[in-house]
C-alpha cells in the first residue's frame, strides 16, 4: 500500500501494521467548522472558505520558486489563494469546481491572500506528529483509507469497559472527531489500552519467570550471617537490615528472586549485595557482580575483598584482559560487561547482582542471567540502582520485579550545602576552594558537562575537559590536579581514581563519568559546570559523590543559561529534597525522554499515555490483574 521509502519512514516511527497506524494518534486538532464569507476575511484569521475556482495557474518568482495561485470566489467576493512549490495542484484543482480551503489569511505582496490552505478538509482536522519526513496530511489520507478497510471490524475486547469509552468509538473519535469535547475521552481510552498492554506483559513475564525456573537451594544460617554483619566497620541501617531480610526470604522460595534494589546515592547498597553474595558462598555456590564501569568494578572488588577477607571468600576481578589461567577457584566474580563475553568457567552461580542496572541495556542483563544459568537452574537476580525511579515508572516498567528501597542514609552524615552560582562568582569560589585545600585538606571534584547530547563522550568533549583541566592547573598553582574521562585507557583511569582515593590529588577534573558509584568518602566539595544542562536526578547522582563520610560537604552549581526556568529548576537542588522527589520533579519539568537516561535503559517511551497519570496507571494494573485471574 505504500512505497519502500515510506515504508522505511513508517517503520522508524514504529508503524508496521494497520493496527500501528490506527494507534498513531493526533497531537492536536484544527477546528475548521466555522466558514467565513470571502469578503469578511481579516489578516491573521485561521478559517475556512468555500467557493468557486475562477482561475488557477503556476507562477515563477525571480528566485525560481514555483507558486500556485488560484482565485476563489463566493457570493460575497473573491480572494487569492496560493501555495508554494506544489505544481501538481494545478492538475487537481480545476477551473469552475467548488472546493473548501482551510488555512491562514496573510499578506501576499500588497494583497490579502489565503496561504497554503488545506483543501476540502472541513470540520475538525487532526494534526499528527510529523517525523521522519512524513507529513500530517499524508498520514490523514492513509489513516482514512485504513480505517475504511478495518474500521468495521474493530471490536471491544474488554469484558467491561470500566467507565472508558468503548474501543471502536475511541478510534473513530480520535481520528474523525465530530465534537472536540469527545477527543479527550477517546485519548484516555487509548492511553489506557497502551498501559494495560504493558501491565499484561509484566504479569506474563513474572509468571514465566516463576514457573519454569528451578533454583539452587540456599539454606539460611543466621549465626554465620550475623557474624559477618557484626564484623562490618559500621552498624547496618534499619533499611539495610530490612532489605537483607527481604532477600533472605526470596532465597527460600522455590523460584528465582527477581528484585530491584533502589537506594539513594550513598545509602549503602554495596554491603547489602555483599551480604547476599556471602549467603550464596556459605551454601557453596558462586555469585557474579556486574558493574557498568571498570572503575566501579575495581572499587567493588576492593570493597568485597576487605569486607570478606576474614571469611576466606575468593574473589576475582574480570576485565577484558584477563585470561582463564589467571583465575584460581573463585567464589565471587566481579567485573564489567566483559563478564558476558569472557569464556570463564562458572559452574555453580546461584546469584547474579547487577549494579547501576539502568546503565545496562535489557539485553545485556538478560544475556548475563542466561549465561549464568546451568542445567536448567536459574540464578537469583538482584539489580540495583541509585536512580530514583518515579512511582509511575516503577509500576509500569518494573511491574514484574519485586521492589526494595533503602530510604535512609547511614547515621552521622551531614546535609550537603548546595550553592547555585553565576559565573561572576567564579573567582571567589576558586579562592574559597583554594583555602579549603590549604586549611582543611579538602578534596574536590570538578565536573564538566558533555557538550552534545549524547550517551557517550565525543572527541569534542574530551578536548573541552582537557582544556578546562589545563586552565584550572593555572588557577590552582601548586595544587595537584588529575584528569578523568571515558577515553583514557583502563589502567590510566584506575590510576587516576586510585591517586585521588589515596589523596595524592587535591582536585579531580572529570566528565560525568564520575557519576556512577565512585565512593571516596574523603572528597567533600563537588563543583558542577553548566549545571543547568543536567537533569535534576543526574545532578543528585553527581552530588552524591560527596557527603559520603562524616565531614561536612559542599556542592557548587555553576549555571550557564540565565533563563528563569533553568534557575528555578536548579533551585530545587538547594532544598535538600530526596532523590525520589527530584526525579518526580524532573519528570514534570523536563518530560520522560530526559530523565535519568530512560532511553538507554531500554524503556520505550509511552506513545499515548502520560507518565504523570498515576491514576490511569494504577487502574491499568488493577484491570490487568483482574483479566489474568479470569484467564486461569
Ligand atoms: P551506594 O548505595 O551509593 O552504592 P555505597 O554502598 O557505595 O553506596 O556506600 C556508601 C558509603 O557508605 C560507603 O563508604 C560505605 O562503606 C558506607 N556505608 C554503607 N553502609 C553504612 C552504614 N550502615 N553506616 C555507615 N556507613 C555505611
Ligand atoms: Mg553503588
Amino acid at each position: 500500500m505504500v512505497g519502500p521509502v515510506y515504508q522505511v519512514r513508517l517503520e522508524k516511527m514504529g508503524i508496521q501494521t494497520f493496527k500501528d497506524l490506527i494507534y498513531h494518534i493526533p497531537t492536536r486538532y484544527l477546528d475548521f467548522r466555522l466558514k467565513s464569507p470571502v469578503s469578511r476575511l481579516q489578516i491573521g484569521d485561521t478559517t475556512t472558505i468555500k467557493g468557486n475556482i475562477d482561475s488557477v495557474k503556476n507562477l515563477y518568482t525571480r528566485s525560481g520558486k514555483k507558486i500556485q495561485l488560484a482565485q476563489v470566489s463566493d457570493t460575497s467576493g473573491k480572494v487569492d489563494v496560493l501555495w508554494f512549490n506544489q505544481p501538481f495542484l494545478i492538475k487537481t484543482l480545476k477551473e469552475g469546481e467548488t472546493h473548501s480551503f482551510s488555512g491562514k489569511v496573510d499578506w501576499f505582496g500588497r494583497k490579502k491572500a489565503m496561504i497554503s490552505p488545506l483543501i476540502d478538509t472541513e470540520g475538525i482536522v487532526p494534526v499528527y506528529p510529523e517525523t521522519y519526513g512524513i507529513s500530517s496530511k499524508w498520514l490523514r489520507g492513509r489513516i482514512k483509507t485504513v480505517y475504511k478497510l478495518i474500521g468495521e471490524n474493530l471490536k471491544e475486547y474488554l469484558p467491561q469497559t470500566y467507565g472508558f469509552m468503548d474501543l471502536p468509538s475511541a478510534i473513530k473519535e480520535i481520528h474523525f472527531p465530530n465534537e472536540p469535547e469527545k477527543t479527550g475521552k477517546a485519548r484516555e481510552r487509548l492511553a489506557f489500552d497502551e498501559l494495560l498492554a504493558l501491565q499484561i506483559t509484566n504479569l506474563k513475564r513474572k509468571a514465566l519467570w516463576q514457573k519454569n525456573h528451578p533454583v539452587y537451594e540456599l539454606k539460611i544460617n543466621r549465626k554465620e550471617i550475623n557474624q559477618f554483619i557484626e564484623s562490618l566497620p559500621f552498624n547496618l541501617t534499619e533499611s539495610q537490615e530490612k532489605v537483607i531480610d527481604e532477600i533472605i526470604s526470596d532465597f527460600q522460595k522455590p523460584y528465582p528472586m527477581n528484585r530491584l534494589l533502589e537506594g539513594d546515592v550513598g545509602s549503602g547498597k554495596t554491603v547489602v549485595a555483599t551480604t547476599a553474595a556471602y549467603i550464596s558462598f556459605l551454601n557453596g555456590y558462586q555469585s557474579v557482580i556486574m558493574a557498568p564501569t571498570q572503575i566501579l568494578a575495581q572499587q567493588h572488588f576492593d570493597t568485597l575483598n576487605s569486607l570478606l577477607q576474614p571469611f576466606k571468600v575468593r574473589i576475582s576481578l574480570i576485565t577484558s584482559s584477563i585470561s582463564k589461567s589467571d583465575l584460581g577457584r573463585t567464589d565471587i566474580f566481579v567485573g564489567t560487561h566483559s563478564l558476558i563475553h569472557q569464556k570463564i568457567y562458572m559452574d555453580k552461580v546461584a546469584l547474579v547482582i547487577i549494579d547501576e542496572q539502568h546503565k545496562f541495556g535489557v539485553e545485556q542483563r538478560e544475556h548475563l542471567v542466561k549465561k549464568m544459568g546451568k542445567n536448567n537452574i536459574s540464578p537469583h537476580v538482584l539489580t540495583m540502582t541509585a536512580t530514583p525511579i518515579p512511582r509511575t515508572v516503577a509500576l509500569t516498567f518494573y511491574g514484574d520485579l519485586d521492589l526494595s528501597t533503602l530510604n535512609e542514609t547511614p547515621a552521622g552524615r551531614q546535609k550537603i550545602s548546595t550553592w547555585i552560582l553565576p559565573k561572576e562568582k567564579r573567582q571567589n569560589a576558586y579562592r574559597w576552594i583554594n583555602d579549603n585545600i590549604e586549611n582543611n585538606k579538602s578534596q574536590i571534584f570538578i565536573v564538566c558537562p558533555l557538550i552534545e547530547e549524547s550517551e557517550a563522550e565525543t572527541l569534542k568533549d574530551i578536548k573541552s575537559v582537557t582544556k578546562e583541566y589545563q586552565s584550572l592547573k593555572k588557577v590552582f598553582k601548586g595544587k595537584k590536579l588529575g584528569l578523568l574521562h571515558g577515553r583514557l585507557k583502563a589502567e590510566e583511569k584506575s590510576r587516576v581514581v586510585e591517586n585521588f582515593r589515596n589523596h595524592k590529588l587535591d582536585i579531580l577534573v572529570a566528565t560525568p563519568v564520575v557519576e556512577v558509584g565512585i565512593d571516596i568518602p574523603n572528597a567533600t566539595i563537588m563543583v558542577i559546570e553548566a549545571a543547568d544542562r543536567f537533569g535534576l536526578a543526574e545532578l543528585h547522582q553527581l552530588r552524591g559523590r560527596v557527603g559520603r563520610g562524616k565531614k561536612k560537604s559542599y556542592c557548587l552549581l555553576f549555571y550557564q543559561n540565565e533563563g528563569v526556568k533553568s534557575k528555578t529548576r536548579l533551585s530545587a537542588m538547594e532544598k535538600g529534597i530526596s532523590g525520589f522527589e527530584l526525579a518526580e520533579l524532573d519528570l514534570k519539568l523536563r518530560g520522560p525522554g530526559e530523565i535519568f537516561g530512560l532511553r538507554q535503559s531500554g524503556i520505550p517511551e509511552l506513545k499515548i499515555a502520560s507518565w504523570t497519570d498515576i491514576e490511569l496507571i494504577k487502574k491499568a494494573k488493577i484491570v490487568a490483574e483482574k483479566l489474568s485471574n479470569n484467564n486461569v
